[in-house]
């Protein structure tokens, strides 16, 4: 059915933060490999889906910010849980009205397909680079 929404839960480790996107609405999806992503995730790199406001619906609980001063020079706020700390989702001043929804929140994120890699300049050697998407030595545009 055209325009039927389809939403995708997602939420924190210890289950106090719950929310839902909607996967018609989401815009990109992407890895970033950039120092910030990378000490925020604990890991090598961070996946994660754009969504718009109108496709984001918060069901439960509330996502705590830390806010930093991004490379393109505005804030980069990374929302987590405030019990758990479980990463939940970006966002960036540059880019008002969107959320960076990272993909290990998602109760299942099997379905996503990542279009670009961000900041292959910092990225760790040991990290292959999957085949076929766009690569950006920093962020794109
Ligand atoms: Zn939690
Ligand atoms: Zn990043």
């Amino acid at each position: 059915m055209s325009g039927s929404k389809s939403w995708e839960q997602g939420g924190c480790l210890c289950g106090k933060v719950r929310y839902a996107i909607d996967r018609g609405g989401i815009a990109g999806q992407a890895h970033c490999h950039c120092r910030d992503c990378q000490r925020a995730t604990g890991s090598a790199f961070a996946t994660f889906c754009f969504v718009p406001d109108a496709s984001f619906r918060a069901d439960q609980g509330e996502a705590k910010g830390f806010t930093v001063q991004g490379t393109s020079g505005g804030s980069v706020t990374r929302f987590f849980c405030p019990d758990c700390g479980a990463q939940l989702y970006s966002e960036v001043a540059v880019m008002p009205g969107v959320r960076f929804v990272k993909s290990g929140s998602l109760d299942d994120a099997s379905w996503m397909e990542p279009q670009a890699v961000f900041w292959c300049d910092t990225a760790q050697p040991w990290v292959a680079m999957p085949d076929g998407l766009a690569e950006h030595a920093t962020n794109p545009g």
